[in-house]
């Protein structure tokens, strides 16, 4: 396993590492000629550097960073003074060194799990409303249905070595367990990714309210994603290593949440209205160990966006706009091989 070759150098290394921390070198200046790019993200105190199709990701005052969102490297730790990024002689040394290094295989999408809301006995949002004189009730189990099997036939058709999944394809009751089994289940290959996206629909006693939103999970939550064993039990280690996974997934979602805003916004934004992207803790898949997002794609509590919602061509632009962001998504994540860039 190459984790824990990495691993058991890794007690060498700390020793070594503190010897040479000499952080006297200024990183976006050094970068300007050297051909990396730098992303910093100021609240988690994180960044990205990316150079070659290569990405290092590090965190202020942390001597492990993460090569290729998969394998990690002790160096000296980056560190933030006077709002500037220092970084000693070393830790450009072994940064060169791996952006250096042929990337073995292409970091690419292996599977899109479309998860619809709801199904079977619980029907989710609901409203009844008169339509040409008969009471129909607009459900959001329906909705949620329709949108996803015509995304994923979209998906398929486009992405034919790619898994599209429905966690549900007919009007069945799934708990939250199911799904996050369903999801946990896909097997990819090893520089595979998998996309977990949800779809709902919205409902509120304000009837005014209205617009489509897109979340994703906040790095408050800290899922485990990373096998403990593979750290050999060590839990300081294990903690570490998992943070700055969870933050990579963040970062993806973020991403695919922002292109499937965009794409919805191209679509359905003269009739609807862009909420926004939101974070949140609490999450349909809070466990599934990949990055994901939840599409809330209107109201059937606003009657106006109800019978939107109750409209096949409404629903086939919807669909449309979910589906570019995603191609977007996977353009721009399998070009950088895996990296996403914060912004
Ligand atoms: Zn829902």
């Amino acid at each position: 396993m190459k984790l824990k070759k990495i691993i058991s150098l890794i007690n060498i290394l700390l020793f070594a590492a503190g010897l040479f921390a000499a952080n006297d070198i200024a990183l976006l200046e050094k970068s300007k000629n050297s051909g990396m790019t730098i992303y910093w993200d100021s609240l988690s105190e994180s960044g990205i550097i990316e150079k070659n199709g290569h990405q290092l990701s590090f965190r202020n005052g942390e001597r492990m960073v993460l090569l290729d969102s998969i394998r990690m490297m002790i160096t000296d730790a980056p560190e933030l003074r006077d709002n500037q990024l220092y970084v000693s002689k070393k830790f450009l040394d072994d940064s060169e060194e791996f952006f250096n290094q042929k990337s073995e295989l292409p970091f690419k999408v292996g599977a899109i799990l479309i998860d619809a809301g709801h199904g079977g006995k619980d029907p989710g949002a609901l409203k009844t409303y008169k339509i040409n004189g008969k009471n129909v009730t607009i459900q959001e189990k329906d909705i949620t249905l329709k949108v996803s099997k015509m995304l994923a036939e979209r998906l398929k058709a486009a992405y034919p070595g790619k898994q599209i999944i429905l966690t549900r394809n007919t009007d069945k009751f799934l708990t939250l367990g199911e799904r996050t089994d369903i999801a946990n289940g896909v097997k990819v290959g090893e520089n595979e990714a998998v996309l977990f996206i949800s779809v709902h629909v919205n409902s509120s006693l304000n009837k005014t309210s209205s617009g489509y939103e897109v979340w994703y999970l906040s790095p408050g939550y800290r899922r485990n994603v990373l096998d403990k064993s593979a750290v050999d039990g060590d839990e300081n280690l294990y903690t570490a290593l998992n943070a700055m996974l969870e933050e990579e997934y963040t970062t993806e979602s973020i991403m695919i949440a922002k292109f499937i805003m965009d794409g919805l916004q191209a679509q359905i934004g003269k009739e609807s209205t862009a909420r926004g992207i939101k974070a949140e803790e609490w999450f349909v898949v809070r466990n599934s160990n990949m990055p994901s997002v939840l599409i809330e794609l209107g109201f059937v509590s606003n009657e106006k966006e109800a019978l939107l919602l109750n409209d096949e061509r409404y629903l086939k632009k919807a669909t449309l706009g979910i589906y570019n962001g995603i191609a977007a998504f996977i353009t721009h994540f399998e070009r950088s091989q895996g990296f996403t860039s914060i912004k």
